[in-house]
Order: structure tokens, then C-alpha cells, then sequence
């Protein structure tokens, strides 16, 4: 099993080294510091950028999102292929790779999971996923770990009985997963990772996490705090840390836990504060469709606990969002500096606001793709930072620096 190695705990913050991936065990070294953020991408592809282009961002993340629901379609060509999805995407062979069931950038609609399986929705619209069909994916994919299968289709509202049926739908789905992983000669260098649910009720959050801590998983996937897409931004991770903490609080230590959908810089630190190790850059996505350039500062170590940001820092913007600007807005239309002042990203070392301004207003389709490369590099290079702090102690410092650019 995949080892992951806890080398400090500090205030409920964990950082640690996943390593020993089955799958990827001729490739030395490999070793991934947490926390860390999932590469992502949309049916096996960066969105926006060809291979090539990738090769133009720095500190790209060892680990590789390819969410289910886009390739389950494609399932027999994937099959087809030696190397399963690693070999049929052409990704790198020292890239660990991680399927979970949904893209974490499109809202899953409510009401179609059942005693026999998930709904989930392709290119081709909606595929029921029973437990063969989803085993017989994952033969065809062939990852270093996958999510488990599971009921989250719950909210707020959701009564006991409800939240009992998706806990016990949950790990009926686990034991029969299991079972069948097992006993397949193909997923014998692959992995599970346990689905914990519960909704918002503390009770059934610990009764979930408790009982799949008992199974023989690799790791666990917190779910069913949001339905994805973008509304995860709007999930208030300051009201529900408590319920965060005490699942996390049931589960190994010595074990990763996900959870997706912890998109800006504020919102992952708190899921770091609650024993979050792995999150997702699915945020730079989102941030890009909408013309946005994530421009926050999170150099800790040049941050002046006695000096506060000049208003003026990074975002002076008042009708967008705190860590970003739009590009789309008239105001950019004749500035000639970088996306960002400082950034050493492809994009901003090339191009303007001015540039990146016009080709948003004219449609062009290479706005998306600098603006992907400038925004995976910020917040690539916020996990670095965010890893360094850990090792040097510096987290409150990071939290302040961010804390004060959030409006
Ligand atoms: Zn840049």
C-alpha cells in the first residue's frame, strides 16, 4: 500500500510524504509533499493547453485528477491500450495518477443515485454506474488510486433517515468494490480511496468515517459537503470546520484524506487547519473561464505583521472577487503591464493585461490558454509556499498574509 509519512502536526496542520506507489514503482524517488494540489484535467487533458504548452509552466504537481465521469464512456478504447489511461493520454510515467468519480468543475444534479448505484454524467449525458460497470472502468484505467463509489447526494435539509441510507449505500458500494478489486489480476498495483459522508450532521460524520476507516483503503475522499461546480466556491468551510475536524479526527493518521472543491487560497488553508492533505486546482479552471487572472500575494516571507497591505496590492478591483482581477473589464483595456507585476509565469513575462484584455473581447481562444498558464502557476507556486511555511513554521504568518487580501 501506498506509504504516507506524517513529519509534523502543528495546530491540526499536517505535513507529510505520500510515496511507494505501486504503479509507479519504477520510477525512483518518487516522493509528493503535502499538502499538495491534484493536477487537473477534463478527460485526460489540461484544459486549454496542449503538452507542449504545459511544458511552459514550472512546479507542476506529481499527482493527475482524470475525473470517471468523463471516461467512463471511453472505457473499451482506454482498455485497449497497454498502460491503461496513463499510456492512452500519453502522461508522463512518473505522474501518479487519481481518478475520482465526478469533475469537480461541473455541478452533479441531485436525485439519481440509488441501492445500485451513482449517476453520473459524461459527455453523452447520464450513465448509471452500478458496481460492475465501475470496476470494469477502472480495470480499463488502470490508475494508482481511484475514489470509491458513493451516495453523497445529500444538503442541509437532509433528515436521518436520508443521511442513514447514504452512509449505508456508501460502504455497501465500498465492501462490494472491494471485494471485487481484489479478486482482479488488473488493479493489482491500484488503489482505494474510501468515500467518508454524512452531510452536515456530526453524528453520521463520524459514523462514516469510522467505518471506513475499518476497511483496507488507502486513503480517504471527504464528500458531500457541495454537488461540485461553482457553487463549491460559496461552501462556508469557516462555519463548518468543526464537522471537518471531527472526521478527520476519526480517521487514521497515518492515512491521506482529499477534499475537493477547497478552491481559493483561504478556503484551502482552513481545510489544512482541519487535516486536509490533497486538494485540487480545479479553481484555476474556473478562475479562467471566467476571464480571471488570480493575482494574490502569498510570499510569507517577505509578509510585515506591522504593516498592513496598501489597499492598492494585487486586487484594487471592487465589483470582482478578492484574489483576482477580470481581464474583461474596460480598465485593462490599455494597461501595459503584466498580469501580474513580478511573475516570472510564460505569460507574464510575454504578454500585458492590455494583450490578454483584447483577445477576452475578440474571443480568441488563446486568452484561455495564457491565462490557464498564469493561473496554474500562482497557485502551483501558493502550494510551494504553503508547504514551506509548514516546514518552517510560518503557517500563521501565510494565513495572515492571505487573510488580509480577502474582502
Ligand atoms: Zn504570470
Amino acid at each position: 500500500m501506498m506509504k504516507f509519512i506524517v513529519n509534523n502536526v502543528k495546530n491540526g496542520c499536517r505535513h507529510g510524504y505520500l510515496q511507494d506507489f505501486k504503479r509507479c514503482s519504477g520510477v525512483k524517488d518518487l516522493v509528493v509533499e503535502t499538502p499538495m494540489c491534484l493536477m487537473y484535467t477534463r478527460g485526460g487533458s489540461v484544459p486549454h493547453l496542449t503538452g507542449d504548452v504545459l511544458k511552459k509552466v514550472d512546479n507542476i504537481p506529481k499527482m493527475t485528477q482524470l475525473p470517471l465521469n468523463l471516461l467512463a464512456e471511453h472505457k473499451g478504447a482506454i482498455g485497449m491500450v497497454a498502460g491503461g489511461l496513463g499510456g492512452f493520454c500519453s502522461l508522463d510515467e512518473g505522474s501518479v495518477l487519481y481518478c475520482p468519480i465526478h469533475d469537480t468543475t461541473t455541478a452533479v444534479p441531485s436525485g439519481y443515485n440509488g441501492n445500485i448505484g451513482v449517476g453520473i454524467w459524461g459527455r453523452g449525458g447520464k450513465i448509471m454506474l452500478d458496481i460492475d460497470t465501475f470496476l470494469q472502468v477502472q480495470e480499463a484505467l488502470r490508475v494508482d488510486f481511484y475514489q470509491a463509489m458513493s451516495d453523497n447526494d445529500v444538503d442541509e435539509r437532509s433528515g436521518k433517515k436520508r443521511l442513514k441510507k447514504s452512509h449505508d449505500r456508501t460502504i455497501n458500494f465500498l465492501d462490494r468494490t472491494l471485494e471485487r478489486h481484489q479478486k482482479s489480476e488488473k488493479l493489482k498495483d491500484t488503489e482505494i480511496f474510501g468515500t467518508v459522508v454524512g452531510g452536515f450532521s456530526e453524528e453520521d460524520r463520524i459514523f462514516s468515517a469510522k467505518e471506513t476507516a475499518e476497511r483496507p483503503v488507502a486513503g480517504f475522499v471527504l464528500d458531500g459537503f457541495h454537488r461540485y461546480g461553482p457553487e463549491s466556491e460559496n461552501f462556508d468551510v469557516q462555519h463548518h470546520r468543526d464537522l471537518i475536524k471531527v472526521t478527520t479526527d476519526n480517521l487514521p493518521k497515518d492515512k491521506p484524506r482529499i477534499m475537493h472543491g477547497l478552491w481559493s487560497p483561504d478556503m484551502v488553508l482552513s481545510g489544512v487547519e482541519c487535516g486536509i492533505d490533497i486538494f485540487d486546482s480545479s479553481y484555476t479552471y474556473i478562475v479562467t473561464e471566467r476571464g480571471s487572472a488570480l493575482v494574490f500575494d502569498y510570499d510569507f516571507q517577505k509578509y510585515d505583521k506591522e504593516k498592513s497591505l496598501p489597499a492598492e496590492n494585487g486586487n484594487s478591483d471592487t465589483c470582482t472577487r478578492p484574489f483576482e482581477i477580470n481581464l474583461k473589464e474596460k480598465k485593462y483595456f490599455d494597461d501595459f503591464s503584466p498580469l501580474l507585476e513580478g511573475c516570472t509565469c510564460y505569460t507574464c513575462r510575454n504578454h500585458t493585461k492590455s494583450y490578454v484584455s483584447h483577445l477576452l473581447n475578440t474571443t480568441e481562444l488563446l486568452a484561455g490558454v495564457l491565462l490557464q498558464i498564469h493561473n496554474f502557476h500562482q497557485y502551483f507556486h501558493f502550494f510551494s509556499s504553503l508547504r514551506e511555511s509548514l516546514r518552517e513554521d510560518k503557517f500563521d504568518d501565510l494565513k495572515a498574509l492571505i487573510q488580509q487580501q480577502k474582502r
